[in-house]
């Protein structure tokens, strides 16, 4: 296995990967709240999230990733203020939650395979893993960091000492930036609640100790990631905007319960801002995967322009910024292709080993894809041979950015969980792991596809 050095939030340091069960690597990414669609800004925390898993695949671990998807919880705030988002949008569109949830759900899978971003080995909805999360809760009451009011179960964040470590603010700053409690029962404002007690008209509620409720929005990924990954796990990833509320109090659930941390690295994405300022609806540019399609714009033209600047930096989306991604990703393209079919040179091999060594040395040293991308540029301008053909095919399953695949347009009524196991078994054979790819046939197989293998790339035909 190559040694992959990552910058740890909690630490404020880079450190070494040194997972817990090599060579299985532990990961939890906080999905998405599927109320809406997801934009853009989402949707780069995504890439940075297989860019993780990418280089650890690459660098010979088996991931064991988990991603949770919100379906029940989140309030309008990321504190626990205002209503559910997934019960206002299925109240303003007519629908049931649950048809709310399976519709951006599916858009969003559509968009995780259209950026070609890997499927985490384990999907978990919340609503699936509600029995999880009270059996946690009741524990939590249980050691004395749970106590009940009339609307429902906080968590007494004075009682854990170690509150506000991972954005290094103290007790005394969360509760003096804590909004006055709109609920005058909690023991301190910044107290946040594990349950909520439903009211009649609450469309999502669950039988309880407490009578009927809906767990808070923090509680599901430590049930979840406990009961997926274990007590301790190698990596959390998320936005860092998850860094001051959901995971400085995912932090304090879990620590509460298990008496240790139960993450080893956690790891976020920095913000995508557009034209310099925030996303918001009301200035109109809250763009989404469809809006850049619709404009001409290629998903992973996008991926490319999301990769070329570091996950830890700010990324400020401008058209004039896609076009000039979407024009170097065509070179790019075009080069591999011209190599496709030029000769076999075997004195090129040492330059070209020497580049493709660098690429996976940048992205080891902290997920550096701008660099890496830097260093496929200059392997793609080496004289044009086979073998700088077959260095990028081989090098996709780091980059994932399909530049080595002839572009057939297929056809568009391809459901998003067959292009994703289309896409992860390509990556497979292009792994030289068969097992897996014949595996995936067979998935493909079930749900009434053929899949025909090129030397460039792959077509699939629904049979
Ligand atoms: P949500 O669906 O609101 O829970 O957000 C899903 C993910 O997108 C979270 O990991 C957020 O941290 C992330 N996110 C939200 N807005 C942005 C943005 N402007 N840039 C990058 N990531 C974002
Ligand atoms: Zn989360």
């Amino acid at each position: 296995m190559d040694k992959i050095f990552l910058y740890n939030t909690l630490t404020r340091s880079k450190e070494q990967l040194d997972p817990i069960a090599p060579p299985t690597v532990t990961t939890y990414s906080c999905g998405p709240t599927v109320y809406n669609y997801a934009h853009i800004g989402n949707l780069r925390t995504y890439v940075f999230m297989d860019e993780l898993r990418r280089a650890l695949k690459t660098a010979g671990y088996t991931t064991k990733s988990v991603m949770n998807i919100t379906d029940v919880g989140h309030l309008t705030s990321d504190a626990d203020d205002g209503e559910d988002k997934m019960q206002s949008a299925a109240k303003k569109q007519h629908k049931t939650p649950e048809e709310i949830a399976k519709m951006y759900s599916d858009v969003f899978f559509k968009d995780l395979a259209r950026l070609n971003i890997l499927m985490p080995e384990i999907i978990a909805k919340a609503t699936d893993n509600i029995d999880e999360m009270i059996a946690f809760v009741v524990e939590l009451c249980k050691l004395g960091y749970g106590y009940e009011t009339d609307d429902g179960i906080y968590f007494d964040i004075s009682k854990f000492g170690d509150y506000g470590k991972l954005s290094r603010c103290n007790i005394e700053d969360a509760l003096a930036g804590a909004r006055v409690a709109v609920n005058t029962q909690k023991r301190h404002p910044a107290d946040f609640a594990l349950w909520k007690k439903a009211e009649k008209n609450h469309i999502m509620q669950w039988q309880s100790p407490w009578g009927m409720g809906y767990p808070g929005w923090h509680i599901e990924c430590s049930a979840m990631s406990k009961k997926f990954l274990g007590e301790r796990f190698d990596i959390h990833t998320g936005g860092v905007d998850h860094i001051p509320i959901h995971h400085e109090n995912e932090i304090a659930q879990s620590e509460a319960l298990l008496g240790h941390p139960a993450v080893n690295m956690w790891i976020h994405g920095e913000f995508m801002l557009v034209d310099g300022g925030k996303m918001s609806k009301s200035l109109g540019n809250v763009y989404t995967i469809d809006d850049l399609i619709e404009k001409g714009y290629s998903p992973l033209a996008f991926r490319y322009f999301c990769m070329n600047t570091h996950y830890r930096n700010k990324l400020n989306f401008t058209f004039e910024g896609l076009s000039a991604a979407q024009t170097a990703y065509e070179r790019l393209c075009a080069s591999v292709a011209l190599c496709a079919d030029a000769p076999e040179n075997n004195a090129a091999k040492s330059a070209i080993d020497a580049c493709v060594q660098d690429i996976k040395n940048a992205v080891y040293d902290d997920l550096n894809y701008p660099l890496a991308l830097g260093k496929l540029w200059t392997l793609v301008k080496l004289e044009p041979c086979r073998e700088i053909y077959d260095a990028v095919a081989e090098l996709d399953g780091l980059l994932g950015l399909q530049l080595h695949v002839k572009r057939e347009k297929q056809a568009d009524d391809i459901p998003a969980e067959v292009s994703s196991i289309a896409e992860e078994r390509w990556q497979a054979r292009l792994n030289r792991d068969w097992a897996k790819s014949d595996a995936l046939r067979a998935e493909l197989d079930k749900l009434g596809y053929a899949v025909l293998d090129g030397k460039t790339g792959y077509e699939l035909k629904k049979k």
